[in-house]
């Protein structure tokens, strides 16, 4: 069975019985002409990402299942980066006629596993013809007005911390653009098509006060870093042997690049979280990672902006990045 057969408002029944909704603040979910979510003193958080076939994902790398994860997952990284608890989602689909159902119900049982592990509700959306199938999300979060983690806050002297390893997911990629599905190691190509995003964590460390400003780094780490400091007005510095390397990486990058820190450096979608802390956090940030489970590893520095932002190597030279990472249109 495909689309042609259910049509546009089939496809919608469905989804309604796939997704059920228990949020008791959701007066009115899929149905109607909006949602109505009752508001109580809290501050509210707005995101949106988009995913395009062909440009973000290719249907013989992604599963539907995985695909439905990583679209939720793209947007709780974000909602993770404020620290702040997400809440509802919209969904709107372009999609194919010729796509079959199976497709559709194996992707948004993937949404819906997501959705479970982070207790966020599905309250929405719109579905189109397309050629290609496109993606975009729009996640509802909330936080408390002075729990939440700006890209702004960074200060001259503080300390740059980075969750979790760098570069697997970009190094997966390239694993994936080079020997398909059946690519080795296993675990980096998972890294790419499913990776976890940092909500706990991100909620932790707001909670406790233990950044000044943090980012989620879904670009790459160069220029995550950038906005970050722009935003707060400051330069840094990153010791690149500092930079968390998994096991696997350093097993497998040789194959892939000559400089074992290129890759982790500009690769992006590791979805990991980037902040800055006092020298004074620095004992309760390693308690956090010991009861987190997740490596936070000490990077970098807060430097005045005039001083810029260079990275230290091994041997002590010191280098501005070029090319910081991936952006659209370039
Ligand atoms: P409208 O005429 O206002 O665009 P629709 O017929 O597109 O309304 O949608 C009817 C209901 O189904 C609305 O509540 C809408 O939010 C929801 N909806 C539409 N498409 C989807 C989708 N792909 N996933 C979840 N909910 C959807
Ligand atoms: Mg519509």
């Amino acid at each position: 069975m495909d689309l042609r057969e259910i049509g546009e408002f089939g496809l919608i029944d469905r989804i309604r019985k796939w997704m059920t909704a228990s949020d008791p603040a959701l007066l009115q979910g899929i149905g109607d002409d909006v949602a109505v979510i009752e508001m109580r003193d809290k501050v509210l958080l707005v995101t949106t990402d988009i995913l395009i076939e062909g440009i973000h994902f290719k249907r013989s790398w992604i599963d539907p299942y995985r695909l439905g994860k990583k679209a939720l997952i793209v947007n709780l990284s974000d909602i993770a980066a404020m620290g702040g608890i997400p809440k509802y989602f919209l969904i709107s689909l372009g999609l194919p006629k010729n796509l079959p159902l199976p497709f559709i119900s194996s992707f948004y049982r993937g949404l819906k596993e997501r959705a479970k592990r982070f207790q966020v509700d599905l309250i929405g959306g719109d579905t189109s013809l397309s050629q290609k199938i496109v993606i975009n999300i729009c996640l509802l979060g909330e936080g408390g007005e002075g729990d939440l983690l700006f890209r702004k806050g960074a200060k001259v002297g503080n300390d740059l911390f980075v969750s979790g390893t760098l570069g697997d997911a970009a190094l997966g990629l390239k694993i994936l653009q080079k020997e398909g599905l059946m690519g080795r190691p296993k675990g980096l190509i998972e890294k790419h098509l499913s990776p976890c995003p940092r909500i706990e964590l991100g909620q932790a460390i707001a909670r406790h006060r233990l950044a000044t400003a943090m980012i989620d780094v879904s670009d790459g780490l160069l220029i995550d870093t950038t906005h970050l400091l722009k935003e707060s007005g400051v330069g840094a510095r990153i010791w690149e042997d500092r930079i968390p390397l998994s096991r696997p990486y350093r097993k497998w990058i040789n194959s892939y690049s000559e400089d074992p820190y290129q890759i982790a450096l500009t690769g992006g979608e590791d979805y990991e979280l980037l902040f800055t802390a006092l020298p004074e956090a620095r004992k309760k940030i390693s308690t956090l990672t010991l009861s987190s489970k997740i490596p936070i590893t000490w990077i970098g520095e807060i430097l005045p902006q005039k001083e810029g932002f260079h990275i230290i190597r091994r041997d002590g030279k010191e280098y501005s990045p070029g090319r910081l990472g991936f952006e659209h249109f370039k």
